[in-house]
């Protein structure tokens, strides 16, 4: 049935057997989700298998193969032929397969940051992942969260949904509850929430009509799990380099054969040599490669505890040089402790570590008498809070926000217990915690009178405050000046520094947010500590020393952001904060100049973290930039890299985000971009070491043709040699390790091109080395004797030789091969060793000499092949330690 919202609540939730207070009881649940199973969409790749095949086939270097494999076919050159489609077919399966699995791969990581969601179970709130939701839970929506199946609202206080997933509409609409006409169209069905959409407001309560493929996106199969990009910057100048490449080899073959048809040489020889030229030259694993080379990187990454999402981001991480991060939470530990109260103009301090309530609170030595302003602010602490202090067997835990966890321990050091409280006093309205306004108030009933309880940033309350009370509970005008000195005191302690302040609700005063600018009797101050994480310390060392600036934007004040930044060695002694009021005034020339200058920014509100972050982009900058609210996905979407926090995150910001941390921590950050180098190293690693082996087998053709002489590798040994070493050679890069030194470089200019001249010129050195290699003992061989297919295996040995051992150079681009220790990577080890054995089977085995026209050599031309090889990654070493150090005095070592 699809009608819910033309129904009454009370009619929907007896049509699916629910209590609209209590919920679903767990048995009730656990058979539901036995029958329905559970609440997922049929992830469907965004693209066909036939489509998806068809686009590696529609590759330029595949079809320039189509063709030559057809030409061969018509004429007669059955073996050729088969051979080129053998290869373009096995192509298409090695990226069709690996394309595939690298999708899933994604579709699965970006899907592992499980939705999670808080429903009613048993009379009691609970967070489960969105897959068990069972039709006829009761859901609980707030603001940042993804509606995780279709619900008919119950209860909705300013709801607003963003929609855009199902109806195109960017904007949000408001819910309400109101029963609607049967024929409402779908994107006015109010009283609705819908799979997928994101919260951006308010709170709601609905109760679910339908879970997984029968929700409404679902059933209009708009909101599939959509197939990831799979395509990077980089690929794309890939792809571009390789049409360049491809129109370079299509010109020397065209040439080739016009030379040698003019020299009057047999037109169909010349034309199976030009093929040979093409086939030889074209980097035909160079796609699959790069794609396996990030999809595994990708996994690296997940193993780190960073998500991607986006996979361009794997490269953007390596050339981030700023990162702009929250700070509770990431560059702290979260764990927060009462250290100090400040109440009726005397301050108090709490002892005891921890969430356990062991611990007292202090007066000048002596355990504080709990009352006056003192007992107002503690109980004003427990009242308007939403978090939980749980005992298991000896360790206390906290559900829900530790700021306001710590306001219990406190409360509770003071002997005032929360559950007691509650029961006694319990909330009858609430305003929840907007990082905007940086407040929360609660309504409450104390002895007859309608009371509400407030808490939040001095700089927010204390403007609405016209009164305070004393340390024996009386009213009194406000102290201003001494409440602020306190507060500054305490936030430049590194303390966190919250007000607290109640009034009386009015006779027909709602509870709003309208109500609150004035009339507040101040009750106290609480200064919390939150260690900085050690971990992020060491962290943000070594971003400074990778050349990365760290700039912390935190909603906190500016004293304690100070504080904290001091410690985390992010500002030095004499560093200043910026706050975002002060921003406001600024224009966007002196914003361009003080985000450079300025690296802690407080008191910012989230829309802010926009404009900084394009502030920075306009500098020139590349940011990563870190963010948990609804209000941050602005600024995580215009970001290089949005970093969403995993743990603490709402839903609506990991959908903008780039990158999720499961760990929510900054340590994490760092670890990604070091990772990221590392991806994009192995890539360029990977390019470096096949051009040349493409380059050098077309040089060999060219050169036969243009001399006149044999081929000293025929069309088909050609082939043997680019599919198997690209896999069991080339590949193996992939699973390098990040070199060690890699975050004292600088980050990588995103302007860059792929490959600079050093490279460039090490890619010509070595195609050549192959050249004289190949041709000279070719026709060295052939000068003492031996016959044409003795002759040609040497050639072809010749290559496979010099990759082995070049392949070994390629381990590092600047550093010496053994940088990062011999058996690091066993995969090179792995797959050298495989290729070896390939090598002796292609040529000692009968099958194989008879299929590509080999023959058996002897020992002393393998002595001579390895030498030679050794020889080559000898000239490499050399000319690596040579630009060294030629860069020596210059400084740093770029890539
Ligand atoms: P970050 O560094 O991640 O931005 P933050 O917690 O310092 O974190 P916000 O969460 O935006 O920043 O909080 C801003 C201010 O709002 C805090 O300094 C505090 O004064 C106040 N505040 C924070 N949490 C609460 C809460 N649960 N209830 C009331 N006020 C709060």
């Amino acid at each position: 049935m699809s009608d819910w919202h033309a129904l009454q609540a009370t009619q929907v939730t007896e049509l699916l057997k629910v209590d609209p207070d209590k919920g679903l009881d767990d048995h009730d649940a656990s058979e539901r989700l036995r029958t329905h199973g559970p609440n997922r969409l049929n992830c469907r790749s965004g693209r066909s298998p036939l489509l998806r095949f068809a686009t590696q086939i529609l590759q330029p270097m595949i079809l320039v193969l189509i063709t030559a494999g057809t030409v061969t076919v018509v004429l007669g050159e059955w073996l050729e032929a088969s051979v080129i489609f053998g290869v373009v077919l096995i192509n298409a399966l090695a990226g069709f397969i690996q394309e595939g699995k690298a999708e899933a791969a994604l579709m699965a990581l970006a899907e592992s940051v499980a939705t999670e969601t808080t429903v009613v179970r048993d009379g009691t709130h609970r967070k489960l992942n969105a897959a068990e939701i069972v039709p006829g839970d009761l859901v609980v929506l707030a603001s940042g969260d993804k509606v995780p199946a279709d619900l008919r609202l119950l209860a909705s206080k300013a709801l607003r949904i963003i929609e855009a997933t199902l109806t195109g509409e960017s904007a949000a609409v408001s819910k309400s509850t109101a029963v609607q006409q049967i024929d409402t169209p779908l994107a006015e069905r109010q009283n609705m929430a819908f799979a997928g959409t994101l919260v951006v407001g308010g709170q709601g309560i609905g109760v679910v009509t339908a879970i997984g493929e029968s929700t409404e996106t679902g059933r209009m199969s708009r909101l599939i799990a959509q197939a990831p990009e799979l395509t990077t910057p980089l690929m794309r100048k890939m792809n571009l380099l390789i049409k360049h490449l491809l129109l370079v080899i299509l010109v020397l073959a065209a040439l080739s054969f016009a030379i040698g048809v003019l020299r009057g040489e047999a037109t169909f020889d010349m034309f199976m040599a030009a093929v040979a030229l093409a086939v030889g030259a074209i980097p035909e694993g160079l796609p699959a490669a790069m794609t396996i080379t990030l999809a595994i990187g990708v996994a690296r990454l997940a193993k780190h505890q960073a998500i991607i999402r986006k996979l361009p981001a794997v490269e953007t991480l390596g050339s981030t040089t700023v990162i702009c991060s929250d700070k509770t939470g990431t560059l702290t530990e979260n764990a927060m402790t009462v250290r100090e109260i400040w109440a009726g103009m005397t301050s108090f301090s709490v002892s005891g570590q921890g969430y356990g309530p062991s611990g007292c609170i202090v007066n000048v030595g002596q355990p504080a008498t709990i009352s006056g302003a003192l007992r107002e602010a503690l109980l004003t602490g427990v009242l308007c809070n939403d978090a939980r202090l749980l005992r298991e067997n000896q360790n206390w835990t906290v559900t829900g926000d530790p700021t306001e966890a710590a306001l219990l321990v406190a409360a509770r050091k003071g002997g005032l217990d929360d559950t007691t409280l509650n029961t006694i006093f319990p909330r009858l309205d609430e305003l929840p915690f907007d990082p905007d306004r940086q407040y929360m108030a609660t309504l409450h009933e104390i002895e007859g009178i309608q009371v509400i309880c407030v808490k939040g940033a001095v700089e927010k309350l204390l403007p609405a405050c016209t009164s305070m009370l004393d340390s024996q509970g009386h009213e009194l005008p406000l102290a201003l000046e001494s409440i602020q000195a306190a507060a500054s005191r305490m936030a430049d302690d590194g303390l966190r520094v919250l007000a607290l302040a109640r009034s009386e609700l009015r006779p027909n005063q709602q509870l709003e947010h309208a109500n609150m600018g004035s009339g507040l009797v101040f009750l106290g101050l609480v200064g919390m500590l939150d260690p900085p994480r050690p971990r992020a310390i060491a962290a943000v060392r070594t971003c400074h020393a990778a050349g990365i600036r760290v700039k912390m934007i935190t909603g906190d004040h500016p004293g304690t952001a100070r504080a904290i930044a001091r410690q985390l060695g992010i500002i030095g002694h004499n560093g200043q904060a910026l706050t975002g009021s002060e921003l406001a005034r600024l224009d966007e020339l002196s914003l361009h100049k003080a985000v450079t200058a300025v690296d802690v920014f407080a008191r910012v509100e989230p829309e802010q973290k926009l404009r900084l972050v394009r502030a920075l982009q306009a500098n020139g900058e590349v940011v990563a930039m870190t963010g948990d609210g609804v209000n941050d996905a602005p600024a995580l979407k215009q970001a290089d890299i949005g970093i969403a926090m995993g743990l603490g995150g709402t839903e609506v910001a990991k959908e903008a985000a780039a990158m999720v941390l499961t760990n929510d921590n900054f340590a994490t950050i760092e670890t990604a971009i070091k990772a990221g180098r590392g991806i994009y190293d192995n890539l360029i690693k990977f390019l470096v070491w096949t051009i040349p082996t493409n380059a050098g087998e077309g040089l060999v053709i060219f050169t036969a043709i243009c001399t006149g002489t044999t081929l000293p590798i025929t069309p088909l040994q050609i082939l043997w040699i680019n599919m198997t070493t690209a896999i069991l050679l080339g590949l193996m890069l992939a699973f390098e390790p990040v070199e060690r030194g890699i975050m004292q470089r600088p980050p990588r200019l995103p302007t860059t091109p792929v490959l600079d001249r050093e490279l460039i010129h090490r890619i010509l050195m070595v195609g050549f080395m192959l050249l004289i290699g190949a041709f000279g003992m070719f026709e060295l061989a052939l000068y003492w004797g031996h016959s044409l297919p003795v002759a040609r295996t040497i050639a072809c040995n010749v290559f496979v030789m010099v990759e082995i051992f070049y392949l070994f150079n390629c381990r590092s681009l600047t550093q010496p091969c053994w940088v990062n220790g011999w058996f690091t990577n066993q995969w090179i080890w792995i797959g050298s060793g495989t290729m070896l054995l390939l090598q002796l089977a292609f040529t000692y085995l009968p099958i194989f000499n008879q299929v590509f026209q080999t023959a058996p050599i002897e020992i002393l031309d393998w002595v001579s092949i390895c030498t030679y090889s050794a020889c080559c990654a000898l000239i490499v070493e050399l000319e690596k330690h040579w630009r060294l150090v030629q860069r020596k005095p210059k400084g740093a070592v770029h890539l």
